[in-house]
This record gives structure tokens, C-alpha cells and sequence, in this order.
């Protein structure tokens, strides 16, 4: 890739693994969207549960269960929102999950400034936001969606089961890397030895 700097390199790693992990579950049409996070949580073992948090403000946990993961979520939160969340925390579990079982606790809380306040973010939780939003906004189905004409955002907010502020910040994204439209789907080779 042509592409330069670590940033860029860094984002289209990230666009490449939910790209991958969406081929895993199959989810590679318009048909298959909104996308069932359930199902991508299954196929990698991960329980998810709604919980009711002592502390309101965590939206979503991902934890350590039996060796593998688990990820709770605010059962009072809205349904894209809770959809977000589940994306954000499988995001932590590609792209930062340590998969040595003596390790120490890799647990991540993630509150709501984490997933929506945009500029004191982690590293990890923007690469966080950066797969989930490649998720459940995949490049190569959103622009197959512009293709088809189907560009009303009210459409679209449903045919991918997000908000409008998530969707924004997609669209914005995309149109900052084009590349993202082609070069994601063409590429076969698994770019993070994360799994
Ligand atoms: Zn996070």
C-alpha cells in the first residue's frame, strides 16, 4: 500500500480486521446488516449479558471468563448504543486482548465519555471506536448502499443499526481515506496476528 504514515497504516490494519471478522460470520452483504453482533460474539466464544451496573455511567466491560472473555453491557442503555458498545469491546478483544492465559488482568471498563467524547481517548480506545465503527459500518457495504441509491439517512441509521452521530462520524471518515471503498475488500491477508 502506498498509503504512508503509521496512522494510516494503523487504520486500515483496523478496517481490515473487522473486514475479516465480519468474513468469519459470513456478514459480507447488504443482506446481513444491521449486523448481528451476537452471532461475531459467538463465533468467538464471547458471552455478552445486559447488566445493571453500580456505577451508571459504564457502558460497556470487557472482562476475563474461564480463559476467555466476556462482555456486560448497561441494560439501560439504548439499543444502539448497547450495539456500539458491544462493537467497542470486540474491538479491545482483535486489536488488544493478551491471549496468554497467566497474564495479568486485561480487563477494560469503558464509560460513555469513553465512547463518545471525542479527544481524550486512549489510544486503544480510539482503535476501539475505529473497529467498531468499520463493524457495523463496514466501507465495502456502505458503498455498495451508495451505489444502489440507498443514501437517505434515515435509511441508512437502519440498515446498519447505529445512531446518527456514529453514522456521521463514519461517513466523515470515509470521506477522508476513499481508499477505503476498494482497497478494503480486496486485500486477503490477515494484517494483525492479534487472533
Ligand atoms: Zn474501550
Amino acid at each position: 500500500m502506498a498509503h504512508v504514515t503509521q496512522n494510516e497504516r494503523r487504520a486500515f490494519e483496523i478496517e481490515q480486521a473487522a473486514w475479516n471478522a465480519l468474513n468469519e460470520i459470513g456478514a459480507t452483504d447488504e443482506v446481513d446488516f444491521p449486523l448481528s453482533l451476537t452471532k461475531l460474539a459467538a463465533r468467538w466464544d464471547i458471552p455478552v449479558q445486559e447488566v445493571q451496573f453500580r456505577d451508571p455511567r459504564i457502558s460497556g466491560i470487557i472482562s476475563r471468563n474461564n480463559g476467555g472473555a466476556v462482555i456486560l453491557v448497561n441494560e439501560r442503555d439504548t439499543t444502539v448504543r448497547k450495539r456500539f458498545t458491544i462493537a467497542h469491546e470486540l474491538g479491545h478483544y482483535v486489536l488488544h486482548w493478551s491471549r496468554s492465559t497467566d497474564g495479568p488482568p486485561d480487563d477494560r471498563v469503558d464509560t460513555e465519555r469513553i465512547l463518545f467524547g471525542a479527544s481524550l481517548l486512549s489510544k486503544e480506545d480510539r482503535e476501539a471506536n475505529r473497529f467498531a465503527s468499520a463493524l457495523l459500518i463496514p466501507a465495502p457495504i456502505l458503498s455498495k448502499m451508495l451505489e444502489h441509491g440507498g443514501n437517505r439517512m434515515t435509511d441508512l441509521l437502519g440498515a446498519f443499526g447505529v445512531s446518527e452521530e456514529v453514522l456521521r462520524i463514519r461517513i466523515r471518515m470515509i470521506r477522508r481515506r476513499p481508499w477505503l471503498l476498494h482497497e478494503v475488500k480486496t486485500a486477503t491477508q490477515y494484517p494483525l496476528d492479534a487472533r
